[in-house]
């Protein structure tokens, strides 16, 4: 029987999944809630927390898997809801959600689990903080304990902006996430984004991903969801894949079910790859995004079995089949992103060539007459794969140069770390 899917989402992350789920021989009808003008074909006007609605949808409809893309909904026990009702579901339960919904509770696994950390302490008062940031000295990083949206992290590389942002980040403006503040030790290295697969119990890592968080060339500018990924870095190697599944997921996922909470969907692991080897920077308990764009435009398997596989608790031993060659994510945003940004920008598309490149939406709506605007700050991820580095690069902004996006905003150096 043709299986029915339904994803959860909205953004780059959703279109990129559901391209890859509509490949499945073994998928009949798919569903994107509520999706953009990318995945407009799938899509139902139900918003990714409106976990009642979603969940009526999912019973009428006979949805055999569900997919949740961002964290919201998990946050809010969209899992625990569905498997309440006996729903298969791909994702983490609410409690274990708290990997990435708090960064103290992340702090405290990882201590459990002996995974290699920045040393940090937790605050909640700011003169405490600041004596403390005043005897460790900088560069110093700090973190407000609760989801921020990208703005609650600060890496401070002197003493007068690490004693500013503890103000900044606990006088109330990010509400209950500034109640709290991790102060952290900072790292220095490379970033990857290994993404795993976990069922409860075991863990497949997909490919390791490179992304881009600042919204200038050359990392300068402001912190943004993301401005564009590559895959695979050329600094990553199997050795130091089988490490951080050896000492930092694995032990993860050990005292995730020690603990009553096994973790079933993606740990996704923010990693620093220090002089001392991999470290951790922080969980997400989600697909990536723009991380997924990348890693789907290079995976072979059939993704709908391997996550099917996750929900049966049965990817032990698993082997996943990917593309040799390198694939690379560009976002286009919208001009002002990550500041305030216009909306309703008229866009227009060229044809793709799909054997090397595809451009996945985020930010994007149809216009009452039909037309494709842009409804967000990440408008568009320009996804091109190729021999290496290098040949993806050109394919990728060969085709941002035949976008029509007035104003669009765009590095113009992602994958530049890698050459
Ligand atoms: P997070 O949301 O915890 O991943 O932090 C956002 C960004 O801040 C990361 O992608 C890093 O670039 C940077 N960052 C976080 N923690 C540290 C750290 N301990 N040392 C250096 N940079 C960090």
């Amino acid at each position: 029987m043709a299986k029915k899917v339904l994803i959860v989402g909205n953004g780059g992350r959703e279109h990129a999944l559901a391209w890859k789920i509509a490949q499945s021989p073994e998928v009949g009808k798919l569903y994107v809630a509520p999706g953009n003008a990318g995945t407009q074909e799938w899509n139902v006007a139900i918003a990714a927390t409106d976990i009642p609605g979603l969940l009526e949808f999912a019973q009428k409809e006979g949805i055999d898997l569900t997919i949740v893309g961002p964290e919201a909904p998990l946050t809010l026990g969209i899992v625990d809801a569905f498997q309440k009702e006996g729903l298969r579901i791909f994702g983490p339960t609410q409690e274990a959600a708290r990997l990435e919904g708090s960064k103290s509770f992340a702090k405290e696994i990882m201590e459990a689990a002996g995974v290699p950390t920045a040393q940090s302490r937790v605050f909640s008062e700011p003169e405490q903080a600041k004596e403390y940031i005043k005897q460790m000295g900088a560069p110093i990083v700090l973190k407000a304990d609760g989801l921020a949206a990208g703005k609650g992290v600060i890496v401070a590389m002197d003493l007068d902006t690490a004693l500013t942002a503890v103000d900044e980040l606990m006088d109330g403006s990010l509400g209950e996430s500034g109640k709290l503040l991790l102060v952290e030790e900072y790292l220095e290295g490379q970033e990857v984004s290994l993404l795993c697969l976990c069922d409860g119990e075991h863990a497949v890592a997909l490919v390791p991903v490179q992304d881009h968080k600042r919204a200038l060339d050359g990392d300068l500018g402001l912190n943004t969801g993301g401005m564009g990924t590559y895959s695979p870095p050329p600094f990553w190697n199997p050795e130091l894949e089988e490490e951080a599944l050896r000492t930092i997921v694995q032990p993860t996922l050990q005292v995730m079910k020690d603990k009553g909470m096994p973790f079933q969907g993606v740990l996704f692991a923010g990693l620093m790859l220090t002089k001392d080897g991999p470290k951790t920077l922080e969980f997400n308990v989600r697909f990536g995004d723009p991380e997924t764009q990348v890693v789907m435009a290079r995976m072979e398997s059939d993704l709908f079995k391997v996550l099917w596989a996750c929900t049966e608790g049965q990817i032990e031993n698993l082997k996943l089949a990917w593309k040799k060659e390198t694939a690379l994510c560009i976002v286009m945003a919208a001009p002002g992103y990550p500041l305030a940004y216009a909306k309703g920008i008229p866009i227009t598309l060229p044809e793709v060539p799909a054997q090397e490149s595809v451009i996945f939406h985020a930010g994007t709506a149809l216009s009452q007459g039909g037309e494709l605007q842009s409804s967000g700050g990440r408008v568009l991820g320009v996804t091109a794969w190729g021999d290496d580095l290098n040949q993806a690069r050109q394919l990728g902004y060969a085709l941002v140069e035949k976008i029509n996006f007035p104003g669009a905003h765009y590095r113009k150096d992602i994958g530049v770390k890698g050459l």
